[in-house]
Parts: C-alpha cells; structure tokens; sequence
C-alpha cells in the first residue's frame, strides 16, 4: 500500500482537504519530501520548531536522555533531573509569582489544569473568556474557546463560561467576586493576531486583584520568544496568576506546562491530593529537548533579533495592493487580503512554489506566518519572493 493511501485510510482525517505533505526530514527552516521537494517552513509546525528543525543542541540533549532513561514514572512522583532543570530554569525567567511549574502533555491540558486550579483555588466556579479566543479542543479549553460553530455539536461543555470583549476596558466589570478564573491570550493568536492596549492588561490585572479571581495568561503561542520577549506578558509587565506554555516550549517534542506561585500549586497536592494528575506529563526526553530549546532561546542576542526579523517581513509584505492589513509582534504574523477566496488562493500557490504559509482556524480572510525564530534574513527574503510572486497573481 501506498504511504498516501495509508494515510487515507488508517489515519483519521480532521479535514477533507489535508496539506498531504509527504515528508522525509526536516532541517532548519527547510521541510523536505519524498518527491524530492524542498518547502521554506514559515509556520514551524504552527510555532513549535521555534528554533528550527533538528537542531543540533536538542537532538544531542534528547540522545543523551533517551540514553540515560525515558518514562520511569507518572508525574510528580521520581526526582529527575532534566523535569527538575527545566523547572529551575523557567523559574528563573519569570516573576516571583511565577515559580512552580506542573509539566503537562500539551496547551490544552495546560489550559484545562489552570481553569481547574482557579476554581480549586477560589472555590467558585465562573470562568469569563474573551471573543475570538482559541485554547484548545478538550472539552475545558474548548468552553473558553470562542467560535461557536466549532462547538455547538459538542454541547453540553462546561457550564458557567462567559465571554466578553477582547481589548475592552469597560467589558472588564463582568469580572465578579464570583468569578473563578479569566483566561486571555496576552495577544490573540488565532483571532488574526490581536495586539490589546497597555491600558486594557493593566485594568484586566486590577479587577482580577479587586474580585479575588486568578488571571490565566494562555501563552501556548505567545511563549518561548515568538513575540520578541521570552514570554508576551513582558511587553506589558502585567503578570498573571497562572502562566500556561507548550507548542515552542518542547523544541518540537510534546510538552505543556502551567506555572504558578508554590502557595497556589500545592493546592493540587490535597482535599482531594491527587487534584491533577497525567502520566506522560513531565516526560524526561520532552524535558530535556524543552531545556535545550530554553537554553538556545536564552543565548545572549537570539530574542533581540527576533523583532527585526519580523519587521523585515512586514516591510517586505505590507505595501502590496493584495496587503489590507499586518498585524504582528515580533515573530507572530497575520497578513489580512480581502477576501477567503484570496487567502486559500494564495497558501496554495505558495505551496507549489515552495513556501508554507497557513490558515488560522476562525479568522478566515488572513493568513499567518510564524517561522522559526532562526531564520536568516536571506530566508525571509526568499520566502517574501513568493508570497510577493503569489500576491500579485490575486484577483
Ligand atoms: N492556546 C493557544 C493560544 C493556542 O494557540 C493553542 C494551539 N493552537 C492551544 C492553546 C492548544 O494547544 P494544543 O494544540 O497543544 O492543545
């Protein structure tokens, strides 16, 4: 049997239409198939090969675990030394708030366990979410997730879910000493990049503190350097009560975490203990490629260059006729054109000429580009070469 029709029938679909790349490896910025085709990656799997495929660091740090001993217990039980590490050193790159991490398998378990530690932590039980928010497809993440025709078959999901505007002072009111948990992208991701006011985190920060609610900063996409500051909250020095990461965290290995002050974390630890639990969460092997990853990301000099590389594409992109709009922060980019039609128009030209922009799930007339943090300037040029070819080939 075919590779291709394998994948057509023993694999479940989650769309009729699948890219169908069919890949033999991966270096750097460069994704390369069976057929013998080279691709410039300009999403990252999504934002997760944040420093690039294959890198050489991550892999010599996950051979040397993988050596050493992958799975040796359920979370929180073995002292190991890369979980520990890597603890160690998120730690200390965040906040005084911010120094316990609880290792997970991926952004919406992160998500699902930090909503479950604001209602254990606050004993109530409302969760208020933002319009045009995205956390993920696990009944939890997906109550607080915003598009409605994703969720509707799956109805029930969490009861007490409410939403309010993005980026709205006023709409921050709703936020009540019934209010359990708030949960934001510091800047929206799948909603096509939406950057919010200083002035909107700072009062979103106040009334979360007046009502005794935990503030959740979903950085899944936002985290590990993407928007140019190791974590997108710095930009804003507005810090929340429980961090969420994954996606570029694991250097390409599935990893998730939530991070939180000890005094809210041991919270899990009793009435009832065992208040969050996961096998695979913590896995040493994903530790170790999450603790190299850490390690490049932190090098003197990687995340001050990270904005220039962004405003290059910008400069590259944003005077075509085809361009309505950029929206972007550091490496986070979404390009709006002026219509659905266009957007799919042009993904797919790019494709066959070699460079992969992708779709956002719900904001359907803008395309986002998130490539390693690696990439050279020449890279940007020849992927913007492209993306300019196929810009002037719209309708
Ligand atoms: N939160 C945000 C902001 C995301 O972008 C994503 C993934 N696109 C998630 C949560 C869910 O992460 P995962 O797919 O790893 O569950």
């Amino acid at each position: 049997m075919k590779a291709r029709d394998v994948f057509n029938k023993h694999l479940a679909p989650t769309s009729p239409m699948p890219l169908g790349l069919e890949i033999s490896h991966a270096q750097g910025v460069h994704i390369y198939t069976t057929d013998g085709r080279t691709y410039l990656d300009m999403i990252a799997g999504i934002g997760v090969a944040s420093v690039g495929h294959a890198h050489a660091q991550v892999i010599a740090a996950v051979k040397i675990q993988l050596e050493k001993h992958a799975h040796v217990m359920v979370y929180g039980e073995y002292i190991q030394e890369p979980v520990n590490q890597l603890a160690q050193t998120l730690a200390g790159l965040l906040p005084h708030k911010l120094q316990t991490c609880y290792f997970v398998n991926s952004g919406t378990e992160a998500n699902e366990a930090a909503l479950k530690l604001a209602k254990r932590a606050t004993g109530r039980t409302q969760l208020i979410a933002f319009e045009k928010g995205y956390h993920g497809n696990t009944h939890g993440s997906m109550s607080v997730s915003a598009n409605e025709t994703k969720k509707q078959p799956y109805r029930p999901l969490v009861p007490g879910t409410r939403f309010i505007p993005f980026n709205s002072v006023e709409a921050l009111q709703a936020i009540t000493e019934e209010t359990a948990g708030v949960i934001i992208e510091p800047i929206q991701g799948d909603a096509g990049v939406r950057i919010p006011s200083q002035e909107f985190l700072e009062a979103l920060r106040e009334r979360c503190t007046q009502t005794g609610s935990l503030l959740i900063f979903d950085e899944v996409q936002t985290g590990m350097g993407r928007t140019g500051k190791m974590f997108a909250f710095e930009h804003y020095q507005v810090i929340p009560d429980i961090l969420t990461l994954a996606k570029g965290l694991g250097g390409g290995l599935p990893i998730g975490a939530f991070i939180a002050s000890h005094r809210l974390m041991q919270l899990l630890s009793h009435h009832p203990m065992l208040g969050h639990i996961t096998t695979f969460g913590g896995n040493p092997v994903c530790c170790a490629s999450a603790l190299a990853t850490t390690l490049i990301i932190t090098q003197p000099g990687f995340l001050a260059n990270i904005e220039p590389k962004g405003q290059l594409i910008e400069q590259l992109l944003q005077n075509h006729p085809n361009v309505a709009a950029i929206r972007r922060k550091g490496l986070m980019l979404a390009v709006e054109l002026a219509s659905e039609q266009q957007v799919d128009e042009l993904i797919n030209y790019c494709l066959a000429h070699g460079v992969i922009i992708y779709w956002f799930l719900s904001t359907r007339n803008s395309f986002r580009i998130s490539p390693p943090l690696t990439i050279t300037s020449n890279e940007i040029k020849e992927a913007c070469r492209v993306i300019q070819a196929g810009l002037d080939k719209l309708n």
